[in-house]
This record gives structure tokens, C-alpha cells and sequence, in this order.
């Protein structure tokens, strides 16, 4: 469907633009570069609501609260949405709360570090952010989650259960925005000069969380999280 491809293309292409503007030129700052990152994830919103218009999905989607079976899976995502998820957390948890999700990352992260997408699988353990069934940082959550949407939570959950040997049917066009706006969002740092490391969440979070002033230090150039 042309007008859909034109979409994507677009969503894409805007975000490419976006980022390589807001983050080519001094004076480059850890809150211009979170708000690029919201930005990114509200253009990403928007280009998924207008293909659902265009192209309705055959059923209903079926994500929402308590459904956590796709929250299982090695999750990677752009430095700047990190580092967003980072800030969202370090500005809505208190002590108690940010130190169990301290202990939760590392835990989960030495069972993880270095394990590729099909080892994840298998283990079927889950991304720290889940609490009590939902994503703790829904309105932050990275575009690789985004992607994700099913139209059969029978199927997630078989597909949970058999840990990934069965497939769930997913809304192929949310998956193609989402993704384009994270290629936009990639090449846009690239053109701007910075860093375009793939960033798994678990290791980020065992390393990132709690630290102040991370974004500054990224902008800076420095190597935050592990390479895997
Ligand atoms: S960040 Fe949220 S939506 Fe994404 S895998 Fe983790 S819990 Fe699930």
C-alpha cells in the first residue's frame, strides 16, 4: 500500500533529520538530548496511530497491562532511549524501590551478559522493568518494545510458554514504524557525530542506574555501557 510505505519512509526520514539537527550543533546538552529521544518516541506514536487508520489490524490489538509474556526476550535499544529510561527512572522511584531494581538488574544481567537473542529466549527471564505484569516505564519504554504488537494473546502466551519455539502474529506496519524510526534515529546520531552503539538494557541498567549525569558523559563521548 503506497500510501503506508510512504509512511514509514517518512517517519523515518523526519527522525533522520530530527536528530541530526537537534544534535549536529553546539551547544549539544543532556536535556536537549532526552527530549530528542521523547521526541523520537512521540513521532513513532504518531506514524503507528496513522497506520492503524490506514490499514486497520484484522483484530484488535491486544497488548496492554498484565500481558508481560513479549517483556521476556533480550531487549537493545539507541543510547539516547537508555538514557531516557535512565532519567524516567532515577525521577520516579524512591530509595527503597530504586535499590531492589539495583539488585534485580545485576542479578539479571550476570545470567545475561554476552547471551545472544536465541539464548534469551530460552531463558525466558524477565526485562527488570516489569512490575506486577506491566512495563514500570511504559511512557519511556524503547522503540524495540513499540514494535511489538500482537493481535492474539493466546498466541503470546504460547509463545511464552514454548519459549519462543512458537511465533505470535504481530501488526507487521508498528513494527516496520517503529524500527524506521529507530533507523531514522541511529543515522541521525551518526550524522551528527555521536555514538550508535545497540545498547542491551539489562547491562545498561546494571551499570547506569542510580549514577547522575550520564547524558552529559555520553555527549561527551565516553563508552558507557558494555559492548554485547
Ligand atoms: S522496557 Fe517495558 S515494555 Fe520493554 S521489555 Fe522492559 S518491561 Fe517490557
Amino acid at each position: 500500500m503506497d500510501a503506508l510505505v510512504r509512511l514509514i519512509e517518512t517517519a523515518t526520514l523526519d527522525q533522520r533529520r530530527e536528530t541530526a539537527r537537534l544534535m549536529g550543533k553546539a551547544p549539544r546538552t543532556a536535556k536537549g538530548l532526552l527530549r530528542m529521544a521523547e521526541r523520537a518516541l512521540a513521532r513513532a506514536e504518531a506514524a503507528i496511530a496513522q497506520a492503524r487508520a490506514l490499514l486497520p489490524p484484522p483484530r484488535p490489538v491486544a497488548c496492554g497491562p498484565n500481558c508481560p509474556f513479549c517483556c521476556h526476550v533480550r531487549l537493545a535499544a539507541a543510547a539516547p532511549e537508555i538514557l531516557l529510561v535512565l532519567a524516567y527512572v532515577d525521577s520516579h522511584w524512591d530509595d527503597d524501590s530504586m535499590t531492589a531494581l539495583m539488585r534485580k538488574a545485576a542479578n539479571l544481567d550476570a545470567l545475561t551478559r554476552g547471551k545472544n537473542e536465541a539464548e534469551r529466549e530460552r531463558l525466558r527471564l524477565p526485562c527488570p522493568l516489569l512490575k506486577d505484569g506491566s512495563c514500570a516505564v511504559h511512557p519511556v519504554r524503547p522503540l524495540s518494545c513499540r514494535a511489538v504488537a500482537s493481535v492474539d494473546v493466546a498466541a503470546c502466551r504460547r509463545a511464552h510458554a514454548s519459549r519462543m519455539a512458537e511465533g505470535a502474529p504481530l501488526y507487521e506496519p508498528q513494527y516496520q514504524i517503529a524500527n524506521g524510526v529507530g533507523y531514522g534515529l541511529y543515522a541521525g546520531l551518526a550524522d551528527a557525530g555521536l555514538g550508535v552503539e545497540n545498547v542491551e538494557m539489562n547491562a545498561a541498567l546494571a551499570v547506569g542506574l542510580g549514577k547522575p549525569g550520564l547524558a552529559r558523559r555520553w555527549l561527551n563521548g565516553e563508552t558507557l555501557f558494555p559492548l554485547s
